[in-house]
């Protein structure tokens, strides 16, 4: 079985910024970590691997920094990774990020199953799962809570929606994007660390995947993002209540009676 995990290096969420200027994304001089999605996403690949044996590629579209994200991929148990990287690429919006994803998959060849995160934590889309599958015109799973079974030529999934869950069998080729929870990441061996750091990740330009220059970085992008601003700074006096339900419902009432509202 060929699994490729779609893995994305983003800003630690404490130093996220845009740019005034450009709307975009400062990648540059912040912070970067592996998207906490992909982390269950590797591990999803990489437990089915142990179960149906095949093989496990983490591909990445970043700049070369990303090298870093996909070398602890490999220390997390995947067998080899690619990064696409190129100036041409930059300014994609989720539609082209996809395109050049679907590209490399194409090229790649033979793949049975793509993994990816729920959502990227900076862009916060969730679309980029689903635009590979359009691209690639295969079947696809969003927000799977849990593998029920895998077979040789399809794989049954629960995904989660707002008023429960579904059950679907979807044969490869396919697409799945999986939610945090679905498993227990493993944490780095002292073998896959030294593995990493001997790894050559090949960096795949425009040309090596046959992308359409026109399908791709801004001027390949139908989306324009046109204002953005920071969410307003939360009120000193709001208290966020966590827990279940019920514990939250007797900490308000708590809350008011202390500030003689009940
Ligand atoms: P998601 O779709 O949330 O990521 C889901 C999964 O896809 C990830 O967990 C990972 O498995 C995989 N993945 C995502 N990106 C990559 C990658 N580069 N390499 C490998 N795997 C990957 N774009 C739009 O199309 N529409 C918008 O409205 C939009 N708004 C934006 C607003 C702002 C302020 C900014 C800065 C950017 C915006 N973008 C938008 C651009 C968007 O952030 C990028 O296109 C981004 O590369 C992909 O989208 P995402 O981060 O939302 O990924």
């Amino acid at each position: 079985m060929k699994i490729v995990v779609c893995i994305k290096q983003v800003p630690a969420s404490t130093d996220a910024k845009i740019d005034p200027e450009t709307k975009r994304i400062v990648r540059e001089g912040v912070n970067a970590i592996l998207n906490p999605f992909d982390i269950y996403a590797l591990e999803t690949a990489v437990q089915l691997r142990e179960k149906l044996g095949g093989e496990v590629i983490a591909v990445s579209m970043g700049p070369e920094k990303a090298l870093q994200a996909l070398k602890e991929a490999i220390s997390l148990g995947i067998d080899r990774a690619v990064l696409l990287s190129d100036r041409a690429f930059g300014g994609s919006d989720t539609w082209a990020t996809s395109y050049v994803l679907a590209k490399a998959i194409s090229k790649i060849g033979e793949v049975d199953l793509v993994i990816c995160g729920k959502q990227a934590i900076d862009g916060d889309t969730a679309q980029v799962g689903p635009g590979i599958a359009a691209h690639l015109g295969w079947l696809q799973a969003t927000c799977v809570m849990a593998l029920e079974d895998v077979a040789a030529d399809k794989v049954t999934v629960k995904r989660m929606h707002e008023d429960g869950y579904d059950v679907c069998a979807l044969e490869f080729p396919a697409v799945l994007t999986v939610l945090k929870g679905i498993n227990v990441p493993r944490v780095p061996t002292l073998r896959g660390r030294l593995k990493a750091e001997r790894s050559e990740i090949p960096i795949w330009q425009p040309e090596d995947i046959g992308a359409d220059a026109g399908k791709i970085g801004l001027h390949g992008s139908p989306t324009r993002v046109v204002k953005t601003q920071p969410p307003p700074q939360r009120d000193s006096a709001t208290l966020v209540l966590t827990g279940t339900a019920q514990e939250t419902a007797r900490k308000l009432v708590r809350e008011l009676r202390l500030r003689s509202v009940l």
